[in-house]
C-alpha cells in the first residue's frame, strides 16, 4: 500500500552488466540451437552458480509485509556529489547487446553515507531495463507487486577497492541506485531521457565499435532529480546481487520510491534497439527473486 501512496504523491520522478562468464545468456526462455545453448534467467545458474544463491536481485518490494519491512529514520550524511554540480556528464553511450549503457569517466560522482554506513562509492556506469510494446511492465524490481515501464540503474563501486572489477564480487563492493521509469502517453518526459533517446536512435545493433557515442550534454541531477538531496527522497534498501550473470551478491540496493516519466517516443526508441542477432533489447529484465528472509528497509523522505 505504501508503494501506491508514494507513486500517487510523487508522480513525476524515477543489474547491471558486469563482464559475464563465457557461457552465453539472454532474457526469455533458454534456446538450444546446433551445438550452442543460450540460457534464459531460469537457467542462469548454468552460467554462474551465484545466480542460484539465496540473496539474489531483483525482488518485489512488499511494503505491507511488516515482518520483512523496517522503517529507516533520517540518514545523516547520505549524499551524492559530483565535482561540479552543473557540469555535463562525461562518458560513453553504447549498446552492449543487453542494455543501452553509459560508461562514466573516472572520478565523476561520489555516493557517501546512507543505509550502508560510512563507505564511499564512485559512479561507474548507468544502464536501462525496459519492456516491449506488448508488455506494460519492464522494470526489474516491483513495488507491492506492480512493475513499472522500465528501470534505470546507476552502478557505483566502493572506492576502498582499486576499481570496479576488483569490487564487483566483494560483499561490500557495489551500490546500485535504481530509479523506475513510467511511460507517459501524454508525452511528458524527463528531458535528459530525451537526449539519451536522441543519441540511441542510430545505435540499432549491439556493436561497441560502431555504436559508441560521446555524451556532450547530459546532466545527472536532471536525469535523477532525487540525487540532489537524498534525505528528501523516499527509497528502499536491501542487500542483493547483480541482476545479470555472474549474479555476484555484492550489491547494496537503493530503490527510489519515485519514478521518472518517459514519453512513448523515448520508450519506442529504446525498444527499437537490437542485439547482434537482431533481437530486440526489450523485456531485458530478470524476474523478481525470492526474498529468503531478507529485510527491506524503507526511508520515507
Ligand atoms: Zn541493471
Amino acid at each position: 500500500m505504501l508503494g501506491k501512496i508514494l507513486v500517487v504523491l510523487v508522480s513525476f520522478l524515477p543489474c547491471f552488466l558486469a563482464a559475464s562468464h563465457g557461457t552465453p545468456w539472454k532474457y526469455g526462455n533458454t534456446v538450444h540451437s546446433g551445438h550452442q545453448t543460450v540460457y534464459g534467467p531460469r537457467d542462469w545458474v548454468q552460467v554462474s552458480h551465484h545466480c542460484g544463491e539465496r540473496a539474489q536481485s531483483p525482488i518485489n518490494i512488499d511494503t505491507v509485509q511488516t515482518n520483512s519491512f523496517e522503517k529507516l529514520t533520517f540518514l545523516k550524511g547520505f549524499s551524492f556529489k559530483i565535482a561540479n554540480m552543473w557540469r555535463s556528464l562525461r562518458g560513453r553511450l553504447f549498446n552492449n547487446g543487453h542494455a543501452p549503457t553509459i560508461k562514466i569517466e573516472a572520478g565523476f560522482g561520489l555516493l557517501s553515507g546512507g543505509p550502508w554506513g560510512s563507505a564511499r562509492y564512485r559512479l561507474a556506469q548507468l544502464h536501462l531495463h525496459f519492456g516491449c510494446k506488448s508488455n506494460p511492465g519492464g522494470s526489474e524490481h516491483t513495488l507491492d507487486g506492480m512493475p513499472f515501464s522500465g528501470e534505470l540503474h546507476l552502478v557505483f563501486y566502493n572506492i576502498k577497492y582499486a576499481d570496479f572489477d576488483a569490487a564487483a564480487d566483494k560483499p561490500d563492493g557495489l551500490t546500485v541506485i535504481a530509479a523506475f521509469l513510467e511511460q507517459n502517453r501524454l508525452g511528458v518526459s524527463n528531458p535528459e531521457l530525451g537526449k539519451i533517446a536522441h543519441l540511441l536512435r542510430n545505435m540499432a545493433r549491439g556493436d561497441r565499435e560502431e555504436n559508441e557515442r560521446n555524451l556532450l550534454d547530459l546532466n545527472l541531477y536532471s536525469l535523477v532529480p532525487q540525487l540532489t538531496d537524498l534525505s528528501m527522497t523516499p527509497f528502499f534498501s536491501y542487500k542483493g546481487s547483480l541482476t545479470t550473470p555472474p549474479c555476484y551478491q555484492s550489491v547494496n540496493w537503493i530503490v527510489l520510491g519515485q519514478f521518472i516519466p518517459a514519453s512513448t517516443y523515448v520508450m519506442d526508441v529504446m525498444r527499437s534497439l537490437r542485439n547482434q542477432e537482431g533481437h530486440s533489447l526489450c523485456n531485458g529484465s530478470r524476474p523478481p527473486q525470492p526474498l529468503n528472509g531478507r529485510v527491506i528497509r524503507g526511508y520515507m523522505g
